[in-house]
């Protein structure tokens, strides 16, 4: 039974379609909250919040957003603030990845990644910020990646991205620390999802001997995670990157 941290409390979770976003938009749900969804794909978000809402009994709304694109998100947060004037929770989940070595990579590649995991965050924070700022309340919780720490063969594209949202976090942190407003960085590790679907059978195997827990980690466990950065209990705690791996990262 989830602690119902987080009555009367409203989320914008951002690719909350699937995955992980998916299974945080739940745990918040669970806690209390009403629950805005947002995610490219009109029927797969708008699926996705009645299926929650008829889970949890939890009020969601599906919202259609090109998250790297300042025009979609502009109108996506004013139409949500309308409906919602009260957003106390902002969780930057939406990502991509575009894997190749970088000899090979396409200049399109390295950009659109760079869009969707790093100028997302820019411009889904800078719209609700005002909103955080006169309520002089607020959780932030983006989510980078254990290869945005360590990085990764194949993936400087995605890493660079997910660096880059640990100095955002971190910059964000403390311009708004004065205002009751948190902003922290989650940094999974390999978790089940359809991003790591992708990968083939050897790949995960060889992955799973540079875990010391000898296993990937569940869209739950993160979500537990965002929950409690999201919630009041973490008042105190900012600017701070939370590896969640099983591990790998020691
Ligand atoms: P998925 O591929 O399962 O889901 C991605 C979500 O992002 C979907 O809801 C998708 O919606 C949405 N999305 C993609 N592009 C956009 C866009 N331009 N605008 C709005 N929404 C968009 O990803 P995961 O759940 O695996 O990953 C979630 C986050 O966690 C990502 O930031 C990822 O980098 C990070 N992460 C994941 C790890 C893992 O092992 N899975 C490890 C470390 C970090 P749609 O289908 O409509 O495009």
């Amino acid at each position: 039974m989830t602690a119902k941290t987080l009555i009367g409390q409203t989320a914008i979770v951002t690719g909350a379609s699937r995955g992980l976003g998916y299974a945080i938009a739940e745990r918040l749900a669970h806690a209390g909250a009403k629950v805005h969804m947002v995610a490219r794909n009109a029927a797969g978000v708008q699926e996705a919040a009645a299926k929650l809402a008829a889970a949890t009994g939890a009020e969601t709304r599906g919202w259609a957003c090109d998250v790297g694109d300042s025009a979609s998100v502009n109108e996506t947060f004013g139409a949500i603030l309308k409906e919602s004037p009260a957003v106390e929770i902002l969780i930057n989940n939406a990502g991509i990845t575009k894997d190749g070595l970088l000899m090979r990579m396409k200049d399109e590649d390295f950009d659109e990644v760079v869009r969707i995991n790093l100028r997302s965050v820019f411009l889904c924070t800078k719209a609700l910020l005002r909103t955080l700022i006169k309520q002089k309340y607020g959780h932030i919780v983006n989510l980078t990646s254990i290869v945005g720490v360590h990085g990764q063969a194949g993936q400087t594209n995605y890493a660079a991205s997910k660096a880059g949202i640990i100095g955002f976090t971190k910059s964000t942190a403390k311009e708004v620390a004065s205002r009751s407003i948190t902003c922290n960085a989650v940094a999974p590790g390999f978790i089940d999802s359809d991003m790591t679907k992708a990968l083939t059978e050897d790949q995960k195997s060889e992955i799973l001997k540079s875990i010391p827990m000898g296993r990937m980690g569940e869209a739950a466990e993160v979500a537990a995670l965002c929950a409690f950065l999201a919630s009041k209990e973490s008042s105190y705690i900012t600017g701070q990157v939370f590896g969640i791996d099983g591990g790998m990262g020691i």
